[in-house]
């Protein structure tokens, strides 16, 4: 395990007047690049084949280096390169998904924003529960076995898959024939989670944690948009059921969305719950940016079914800022622009110790 203290010493040698903010080409890479720039910072994307090219036609990325896999990042050579250059890595999706938590809290050197210990709560389920349980969220149902199941129930596997080979059972027969299609790797599928199908309307809100002055911000808020889900309601029910389609959960895009304002101070509320208990199960806690996923019901309760602790893809819909964000910043804030900023008041201050790890 790379110890906080370890990063603490090389973060003491670089130059904090060439900090270089650095991601893998992916998820939300661009909008991370625009916030590097808009901050005054240089920025650097690390991409596979497929990607470089792409990355590449933007003025607003000022470097791209091209890596073979995305594990490659763990290789001694570019960690010492990375470091170096003074990097500064920018956790997404698709890194914490490429890389593996695991890998990141093992093996890799290089300073990266935030508390990287979150990765391992956010993405074990067990963990993830016991979390929100401590910060008193009300959270679906768990059926512990097929057995159990005497509702509505989705079925959910590990990993940031994208909802990816999700599904929907209503009784263990159902379970069991449904599972049987499921083309996964073993190890994967033996992993799954069921959970009550909570009915309502979904919200995702972008918070950002700002550990330097103890406050959270909200800074946008989304909704996924989800294939095939989203797209069966266009097709009527009489068809529906002649065709039998099941649904399925992969996220295809965000679409905005902002909250009754009434609901507001609730939500923060529950932004704050989950700080405060995160500092005590793993300190220094969350820090920077994370997305509560959670159901709005009809009697206006909070169902929260997922937290991601880092920068989420809705927030891509603002980079020039959302509804949420300019009440607090008279500029365009999204959140890559965001973590840059959190990054360049530490330095200023001299407290990076205090964000990065
Ligand atoms: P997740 O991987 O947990 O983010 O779930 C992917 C998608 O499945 C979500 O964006 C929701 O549309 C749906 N979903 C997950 N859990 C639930 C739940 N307990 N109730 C209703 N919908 C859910």
């Amino acid at each position: 395990m790379i110890l906080k203290k370890d990063i603490e010493e090389i973060l003491n040698d670089y130059d904090k007047e060439k900090i270089v903010i650095c991601t893998i080409g992916s998820h939300t890479a661009l909008q991370i690049a625009k916030g590097a720039r808009d901050e005054n910072f240089s920025n650097l994307l690390l991409c596979v084949q497929k990607s470089e090219k792409f990355y590449n036609q933007f003025d607003i990325v000022d470097d791209v280096m091209r890596i073979n896999s995305y594990e490659e990042i763990l290789d001694e050579e570019i960690q010492d390169m990375l470091i170096e250059r003074n990097s500064i890595l920018i956790p997404h999706g698709s890194f914490v998904e490429y890389v593996g938590s695991k890998n990141i809290i093992d093996k890799l050197k290089v300073p990266m924003h935030g508390n990287r210990l979150v990765l391992e709560w956010e993405s074990d389920r067990k963990k993830e529960r016991e979390w929100f349980e401590k910060s008193k969220l009300r959270v679906p149902r768990e059926f512990k076995s097929p057995d159990e199941i005497d509702s509505i129930a989705i079925v959910k596997f590990p990993g940031a898959r994208g909802g990816g080979n999700y599904f929907i059972v209503k009784n263990e027969d159902e379970f069991y024939e449904k599972i049987g299609k499921i083309n996964l790797p073993k190890e994967i599928k033996e992993r799954y989670t069921i959970q009550e199908y909570v009915i309502g309307t979904r919200f995702y809100p972008h918070f950002f944690y700002s550990a330097l002055d103890d406050r959270v911000e909200l800074l946008g808020m989304d909704i996924r948009y989800e294939s095939n889900v989203d797209g069966i309601s266009r097709i009527p029910a009489v068809i529906q059921n002649e065709i039998q389609i099941e649904p399925s959960y992969v996220i295809t895009g965000n679409i905005p969305v902002v909250m009754r304002e009434s609901l507001l101070p609730e939500l923060m509320e529950i932004a704050r719950n989950l700080i405060n208990s995160s500092k005590k199960l793993f300190r220094p806690g969350l820090i920077g940016p994370f997305c509560v996923e959670l159901v709005l019901t009809d009697d206006l309760e909070f169902v929260c079914f997922e937290i991601s602790a880092r920068i989420v893809a809705g927030t891509n819909l603002f980079i020039n800022g959302s509804p949420y964000s300019s009440l607090i910043y008279n500029e365009p804030m999204s959140m890559g622009r965001r973590i840059c900023r959190d990054i360049r008041i530490a330095i200023k201050s001299q407290r990076l110790d205090e964000i990065i790890y």
